[in-house]
């Protein structure tokens, strides 16, 4: 498919998703209030034709866009998580609001993640950086189970000690077994604070990237950005998430719930 064509098709199937969205409560879907350039559109179609939980609100504004959902993850979920302290607790919804740049801007100063939010994922769930509370103990090679409840799940995803606020430390797989394909770049699964979109594991050639940069970042095309945007790919191997940010970010964690209690 040559790029205008598949230009068409993305629009085409943006149009029809925010069409199905406006006929159910209002609430949801794209408002378009501001009176950007059609530059400053381009990005934020290009972000929202990914496939996005139909339970995400979206608004664009003058200078940002702002997400709104319940934080519950439009996957299935178990019915409960280990603790550190051997209890267990299930998962709950959790009022989440989200913003970011309208457009990205890359900076070549980093900014560390924070602990707590650091993005937000097509599923209506949000992710964090490789840490639990202490700040250095990576979850994924933390996890653990309490008589064969685990602590993170085949997602590597958990919520925090109160139940609320359920997140990926990883790759989501839940997610990216939905979205990607066979032998091509890894399909948008969500935004970091910074504006820049984030990725499964999967480069150009459908393997792993291998070029990414100390944020797990690099510049390229990308399904819903054919001409190229620096993006970020969520790897099977350490850090597994985020570490920095290699955009601008007015405040550098913590967008949506509150910060792990553990
Ligand atoms: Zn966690
Ligand atoms: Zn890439």
């Amino acid at each position: 498919m040559n790029r205008l064509a598949y230009l068409i098709v993305t629009l085409s199937a943006f149009t029809l998703t925010q069409a199905a969205c406006s006929s159910d409560d209002g609430a949801d879907g794209v408002d378009d209030s501001s009176n950007g350039t059609e530059g400053d559109s381009a990005f934020a179609d290009a972000l929202l034709s990914g496939m996005w939980a139909d339970d995400i609100s979206v608004s664009i504004e003058t200078d940002t866009i702002v997400f709104s959902g319940d934080g519950y993850p439009n996957h299935d979920v178990l019915e409960a998580y280990a603790l550190m302290d051997q209890s267990t607790i299930d998962v709950t919804a959790t009022d989440t609001t989200f913003t970011i740049p309208r457009v990205p801007e890359y900076s070549e100063t980093v900014t560390d993640t924070s602990l707590g939010t650091i993005g937000l994922a097509i599923s209506g769930a949000v992710y964090f950086n490789p840490y639990e509370g202490d700040g250095t103990s990576v979850a994924i090679d933390s996890n653990f189970d309490v008589g064969g409840i685990p602590f993170l799940d085949a997602c590597n995803g958990h919520p925090l000690g109160t139940g609320s606020t359920y997140h990926y430390h990883g790759v989501p797989y839940c997610i990216t077994d939905v979205v990607d394909t066979d032998g091509a770049h890894s399909s948008v699964i969500g935004v970091l604070l910074d504006g820049f979109p984030v990725y499964g594991p999967n480069g150009e050639d459908g393997s792993a990237a291998t070029d990414l940069d100390e944020c797990s970042g690099h510049d390229g095309p990308t399904p819903e950005f054919p001409d190229g945007i620096y993006h970020y790919h969520l790897m099977e191997t350490s850090p597994y998430s985020v570490t920095c940010y290699h955009g601008v970010v007015d405040d550098a964690g913590g967008g949506m719930g509150p910060p792990p209690g553990e």
